[in-house]
């Protein structure tokens, strides 16, 4: 029973422990270092660290803040990676990884929807640089590997995607990508490290943004990069001199929260079951697109990547853009607001918010009709939640308007 290598730790034990060592004074936490820079008693010991030859703490900014190491040791265990380095947001830790991978005349392809800021920065701040992005549907996949060129360095995608859940086969992309000879970078922000974990699945880097899932309690901002050291080091170059660093209070706040990320991601996906299960079952709800459903067309792809289905939720009214929006200003458990993964209810029109800046036509080729709605199932009760959308559905007046 005990002969050999220990055995792996669970996934709760390592969100709780990963990364972690008692300090001097006994704290079973890494304290927060908020300092910008930390001293030295030699000119000899300040050079060992700044030129490698010893870890150490030096500079915030450059990463070298026990703070900031801490949790990013902790992000790399949860995704079965060798390192991570932590960033001010998700989306700078997807703008260093293109800017540190692609430069004038090389290419990247979209693999299905990503959000909308990952969508804008290629289209309008990358192109500008001579970066050309091939976006793909979701029913254009097949057409991958023709799309592959030999300047093509990056294949991205999410899965679940945003807004409409769609499942995209990591195994696929990733070979495919590879085989192209680009890299497959995942941004895993839906599924959180709980429910996927893409690099053991063949993808290159994954990307979080921690404001999200990882954060949990809709109070930072924050982004990862995760994956091997070399893969990770000219990306870390960029962090360092366009100052993407997480401050050090984020840090501490979100190796706080993800120390029960795996209890609260349990609970999310079984409440955002039964609430698809709910809303299956309404007679003005046209499609429910959630990954958990057996009828749902990307179930049988999820099953065979996913530990879980997730925490997000979305469907389609039969009702126009006012009387959507109406719908969802009746409800009173679910806050109107523009992001995901909190310990709150969140819903959403993407129409007027995730997709707001697109050409109407682009969103209609995408699916993302007016009816849409996004909801992202907090850690309050399902069967309150449950009966928030009855009543909303149901047309009850608003609580807001009483
Ligand atoms: N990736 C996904 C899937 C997102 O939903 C978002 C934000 O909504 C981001 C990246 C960007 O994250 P941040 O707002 O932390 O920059």
């Amino acid at each position: 029973m005990h002969s050999g290598e220990p055995r792996k730790q669970h996934l709760s034990t390592r969100c709780v422990h990963a990364g972690e060592e008692l300090d001097e004074q006994g704290a079973m936490h890494a304290p927060l270092y908020n300092h910008s820079t930390f001293g030295f008693t030699s000119t000899e010991a300040l050079l060992d660290v700044a030129d490698g030859r010893t870890t150490g703490n030096l500079y915030t900014r450059y990463g070298l803040n026990p703070t900031i190491r801490a949790v990013e040791r902790k992000l790399a265990d949860l995704e079965g990676g060798e390192l991570a380095y932590a960033f001010s947001s998700g989306i700078a830790a997807v703008a260093a990884t293109f800017l540190a991978y692609c430069k004038s005349g090389d290419h990247i392809i979209i693999a299905g929807d990503v959000y909308g800021g990952t969508h804008e920065l290629l289209s309008e701040n990358l192109a500008g640089l001579g970066i050309e992005t091939s976006f793909l549907l979701g029913s254009e996949l097949g057409e991958l590997e023709q799309t592959l060129t030999e300047k093509t360095r990056i294949v991205f995608f999410e899965t679940p995607t945003n807004p409409k859940m769609d499942v995209v086969d990591i195994r696929s992309i990733t070979r495919t990508a590879r085989a192209g000879g680009a890299l497959a970078v995942i941004d895993n922000t839906f599924a959180s490290p709980v429910n996927q974990n893409p690099l053991a699945l063949g993808a290159d880097l994954v990307i979080h943004s921690t404001t999200k899932y990882l954060g949990g309690h809709s109070d930072l901002t924050g982004g990862v990069v995760i994956g091997s050291g070399p893969m990770l080091e000219p990306i870390s170059v960029w962090r360092k001199n366009l100052g993407q660093m997480m401050a050090p209070e984020v840090a501490f706040l979100l190796a706080r929260s993800v120390r029960t990320l795996v209890v609260r991601i349990r609970a999310q996906n079984a409440t955002a079951q039964a609430v698809a299960e709910f809303l299956q079952g309404q007679p003005r709800i046209l499609e429910v697109n959630y990954p958990g459903l057996p009828d749902f067309p990307g179930h049988e792809i999820a099953r065979t990547q996913m530990n879980g289905f997730g925490g997000m939720v979305s469907f389609v009214y039969d009702g126009g853009a006012d009387e959507t929006a109406a719908l969802i200003d009746r409800l009173r458990l679910f806050t109107i607001a523009p992001s995901l993964g909190g310990v709150e209810s969140l819903v959403t029109q993407p129409i007027t918010t995730t997709h707001y800046g697109m050409d109407p036509e682009e969103r209609r080729r995408r699916g993302i009709v007016d009816g849409m709605v996004r909801l992202s199932c907090g850690l309050e009760d399902a069967e309150d939640l449950i009966d928030d959308l009855r009543l909303a559905l149901d047309g009850s007046p608003a609580w807001r308007a009483e």
